[in-house]
């Protein structure tokens, strides 16, 4: 199928174009002319399958006719998080760009001002999340009452974030008549009977199985000893020796393990950003930039800072922890192998992984095969019972480099966790921010592997760094204390404060 044949106008078929696509992806070419005829859409797909061109082109399409009343906001677009918000406005802006259109995003973490003399000027796309968008109400700027289509994107994430009370009441505020597109990943009961009460004789779109994973993607189980520290030297053989590696994700369960590993990455040599709940906005966003102009190869990210974020072909997913819920599996591998591309997602899991392991694998449906991995760390090699094997993979300064790392971890006894665990209660809230961007300068900015010959550098001439025992607490404090596995624990504060129960 073509996109000319969906029904969409020649100024977004031009921005198609544009924007490189040779055809539509299955969301796209089932929904669009739905969404086209006016017809509410139940829409049933992962991030990664197009989903959001699936709405926002034939959105566009619907603007081009009529007018708006006192040019108040004709569509409204509901996300889950500012991220997720902020991309669908650069998509928004991208197909856009030949439609003259006043797009306002409304999302936590950027003044009131700013975002209201944007909307006293007249808007025709809202794109918010639930929270901001009700505090903005609740302060008289926005009025609704022209609203003919409504998104509710993600719906899953926003039951998962407790926002189901605020869409509601956003719902009673919009006209009755106006068009409802509703988005999930998944269709548990709960997301059915929203879907039910939201929707108005709905047609139902769905792209692949809830909670199938994309067949593009390669998957693995490396097995691993439980120790933080034998698991990182295993992720850094994974990263080196990957095939056909541009970029990747690294999932932890904690935003705490996020600080750590990301530390460890940088100080190994890997060029790698971290992205959780905690951050600020400017740093996330920066984090994000960075990593999609291809500035960081790795970036180290819990389940919350990064579902749904639209990061093109990443070409690996390295679970560092299987997640403790199954679904969370497949919304992290559904990073990679996107829009048709192949990708590799890797799960590094420990003996007490075993039931996170089984409940995936019930889930997806099919048995995860296993790839046994022989850490180069010494130490780590020992815990799996054997002596480490020479590496086979193409030598580099980055491996020469992690080599003396490495030394350097052995030589100093206590892992990150074992000896920030003691000093942080000494150095209790000594500095923050960990999660941020690295202050240390990060070495590489290529894919390690593509380095040249090995020069192994001699300890004493490695950039000077602070000595060790002063910088390990803070990898485990500056995120706080440590939070209980599980969803609740992931959610980030500014979400928790604004939920409201009506
Ligand atoms: P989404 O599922 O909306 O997050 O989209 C995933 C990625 O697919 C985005 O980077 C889009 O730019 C890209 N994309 C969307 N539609 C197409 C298409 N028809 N052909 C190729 N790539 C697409």
């Amino acid at each position: 199928m073509l996109f000319s044949e969906l029904g969409l106008s020649p100024k977004v078929l031009a921005s198609v174009e544009a924007a490189g696509y040779t055809a539509p992806t299955p969301i796209q070419e089932q929904a669009i002319p739905h969404v086209l005829a006016r017809r509410d859409v139940l829409g049933i797909a992962q991030t990664g399958t197009g989903k959001t061109a699936s709405f926002v082109l034939p959105m566009l399409n619907l603007l081009e006719k009529g007018r708006a009343r006192a040019r108040m906001p004709r569509t409204l677009i509901l996300e889950p998080t500012r991220e997720l918000a902020a991309q669908v406005e650069e998509q928004f802006n991208k197909y856009g760009r030949n439609h003259k259109l006043t797009v306002a995003l409304l999302i936590g973490g950027v003044s009131f001002d700013e975002q209201e003399r944007k909307l006293d000027r007249g808007v025709d796309v809202l794109i918010a999340t639930p929270g901001r968008l009700l505090d903005h109400i609740g302060r008289g700027k926005v009025l609704l009452s022209g609203v003919e289509v409504l998104v509710i994107d993600e719906a899953d994430r926003m039951l998962d974030m407790g926002f189901i009370p605020d869409i509601e009441r956003i719902c009673k505020i919009l006209p009755f008549t106006r068009q409802t597109l509703f988005f999930s990943a998944t269709m548990p009961p709960e997301i059915q009977r929203l879907a039910d009460a939201f929707l108005s004789n709905p047609i139902k779109v769905e792209v692949s199985r809830p909670a199938s994973t994309a067949t593009t993607v390669t998957q693995l189980l490396v097995p691993a000893g439980k120790e933080a520290a034998d698991k990182r030297a295993v992720l850094r053989k994974l990263i080196r020796e990957a095939a056909d590696f541009k970029n990747a994700i690294i999932f932890c369960n904690r935003k705490r393990d996020v600080a750590i590993l990301h530390r460890s990455l940088a100080r190994h040599g890997f060029n790698a950003g971290a992205l959780h709940g905690d951050m600020d906005q400017r740093s996330r966003t920066q984090t994000l930039d960075d990593f999609r102009k291809d500035r960081l190869t790795l970036l180290v990210a819990s389940d919350v800072a990064a579902r749904g974020l639209d990061i093109p072909a990443v070409s690996h997913i390295f679970n560092f922890d299987v997640p403790s819920h199954a679904e969370d599996y497949v919304h992290r591998i559904g990073r990679t192998g996107r829009a048709g591309l192949t990708g590799t997602a890797i799960t590094i899991a420990t003996p007490i992984d075993r039931k996170y392991v089984a409940a995936i694998e019930k889930l997806i449906g099919q048995p995860i095969p296993t790839l046994e991995v022989q850490a180069d760390d010494e130490r780590a090699a020992s815990r799996y019972g054997k002596r480490s094997q020479p590496s086979s993979a193409p030598e580099s300064t980055a491996a020469a480099a992690e080599v003396v790392a490495n030394a350097a971890e052995t030589d100093n006894a206590p892992s990150h966790e074992e000896g920030s665990e003691r000093r942080g209660r000494r150095r209790r809230g000594r500095r923050g921010g960990s999660g941020e961007r690295s202050e240390a300068p990060i070495p590489q900015t290529q894919s390690h592997r593509d380095d040249g010959p090995v020069t192994p550098v001699p300890r004493g001439d490695r950039a000077p760094r602070p000595e060790r025992r002063e910088r390990e607490p803070e990898l485990a404090e500056a995120d706080g204390p440590a939070l209980p596995f599980g969803r609740d624990g992931h959610v980030p504060q500014f979400l928790l404060r604004s939920v409201r129960t009506s």
